[in-house]
């Protein structure tokens, strides 16, 4: 997979058809200084971007292609509490007080964005209620045991089981043996969102310059020195918002975090408009949902009745064909129905899935690897950096904790621990 992130436009996908804000912003092409240099215009950047302008900070955000040109305006839109391990994982991991707290900021990480859209009025069709999917019992243990943990260990009072009747009244496919259903966790329509952040930011005096890619940083005693490809800007503070790019940037930029990621590419397809009753043949209660299998597929209603279906076992080849197969093994009513898109982009794995944020210098600043919960954390994500940029980093040096592996060699061993590694999630969905 080619990982270009410069000089590009908008992919073409359902939601470049359907944006309804069209923003476009300068390249930088001369020297500037800010408090602090965002790199990258997705959910992260601009998230932080945000909350400090929100705190006066003077804020350059610096994008190589357009704003929401990577994962965040191209994603399935789901906004999902937790993290891809269930919350009783992280108990093993890090002990009870550790777990809490990242269980509690993923719960704030849902409420930043009905806080946003609230706030700044953004219209990104967001919708609430979401349900994991269990194929087999297994599975449907694994669902049984997050509930469990989330319930009485936690609190938490949002979420139903759900067997196999009660999933078949909402979702029109027999192969589900059950499922997990969550009532904060929703969809939006992630292009739209992300444009509302960034107008959002806009507003409150951030500077954001599109088709300016970031070459180098240059490292000084209390600056930094931001090049892109023109010219320059001089901060105090800088953050690394480019996510799964991260891999095609130097070494002098990312200092060996990009060994961290492995970029999984993901597909999704948009049918045309349903007409109601096959929507409602589908979903019927305009929930989102993805199974918990390990290559999973996720999918919901658009706003205008697509269905928008999103699976991580495909490949490019071919891939609208193949994708609409995945539809049909999950929803063979849709067997005459058109596709009107098809695209794909990199999801921002890590080998353990644990989120991956922290600092690689006092003031370089750095969140990633959301592995599939990044429409929500990476709100998380963008305020707890701010935080530390305004003087507090306890809610980061909480998730610095968190231990995330390497993956050793170049790009080459990248290729080949990913090909090992979906053969391996194979192998497990089928047997486990
Ligand atoms: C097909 C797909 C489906 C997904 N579905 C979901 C989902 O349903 N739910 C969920 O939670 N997560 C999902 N994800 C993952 C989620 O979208 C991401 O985790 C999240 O959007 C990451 O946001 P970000 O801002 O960190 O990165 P991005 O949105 O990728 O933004 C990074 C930005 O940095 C820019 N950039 C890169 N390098 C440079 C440089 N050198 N100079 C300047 N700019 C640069 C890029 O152009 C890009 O705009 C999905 C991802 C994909 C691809």
């Amino acid at each position: 997979m080619l990982l270009t992130y410069s000089h590009q436009d908008h992919i073409q996908s359902y939601y470049s058809d359907t944006c309804n804000l069209h923003l476009e912003c300068p390249p930088l092409l001369k020297r500037q200084s800010a408090d602090v240099c965002v790199i990258g215009a997705g959910f992260l950047g601009l998230s932080t971007a945000l909350e400090l302008a929100e705190q006066g900070k003077k804020v350059i955000v610096l994008e190589g292609a357009r704003i929401g040109f990577g994962a965040s305006g191209r994603s399935g839109g789901q906004a999902i509490n937790g993290f891809e391990d269930g919350i009783d994982e992280y108990i093993k991991q890090v002990g009870f007080d550790v777990a809490n707290k990242l269980w509690k900021m993923s719960l704030e990480a849902i409420d930043i964005i009905d806080e946003r859209i609230k706030k700044y009025q953004i219209q990104c069709d967001w919708r609430k209620g979401y349900a994991t999917l269990a194929l087999n019992q297994r599975r449907l243990d694994d669902l049984i045991a997050i509930e469990k943990a989330s319930r009485e260990i936690f609190g938490y009072e949002k979420m139903q089981l759900w067997d196999k009747a009660q999933l078949e009244r909402h979702l029109g496919s027999k192969i589900y043996q059950g499922a997990l259903f969550d009532s904060n966790s929703g969809h939006l329509h992630p292009l739209n969102y992300c444009l509302g952040l960034a107008k959002a930011c806009l507003d409150l005096g951030v500077e954001i310059y599109e088709q300016s890619p970031v070459i180098d940083l240059r490292i000084g005693k209390s600056k930094v020195k931001v090049k892109t490809d023109v010219s320059s800007v001089i901060a105090k503070d800088v953050v690394l918002a480019t996510n799964a790019y991260i891999a095609a940037l130097p070494k002098t930029i990312h200092h060996g975090i990009a060994k961290k990621i492995l970029p999984v590419e993901s597909f999704i397809i948009a049918t045309e408009p349903l007409d109601q009753q096959t929507a409602d043949s589908v979903i019927n209660n305009g929930m989102s949902v993805c199974d918990n299998n390990y290559l999973l597929d996720y999918y919901r209603l658009s706003a205008d009745n697509r269905l928008l279906f999103g699976s991580d076992s495909s490949s490019e080849h071919n891939m609208i064909e193949v994708m609409r197969k995945n539809m049909l093994a999950v929803f063979p009513q849709l067997e005459n129905v058109k596709i009107d898109y098809g695209w794909g982009g990199p999801i921002d794995m890590t080998i353990n899935a644990n989120p991956h944020f922290g600092r690689i210098a006092p003031n370089i600043y750095f969140a990633q690897g959301y592995s599939g919960h990044g429409v929500a954390l990476t709100g998380l994500a963008g305020r707890i950096i701010a935080e530390a940029i305004l003087g507090n980093d306890e809610r980061l040096s909480t998730f610095e904790v968190l231990k995330v592996p390497s993956i050793r060699g170049g790009r080459l061993a990248k290729k080949a621990a990913l090909f090992i590694g979906t053969n391996y999630y194979r192998f497990l969905d089928r047997y486990r």
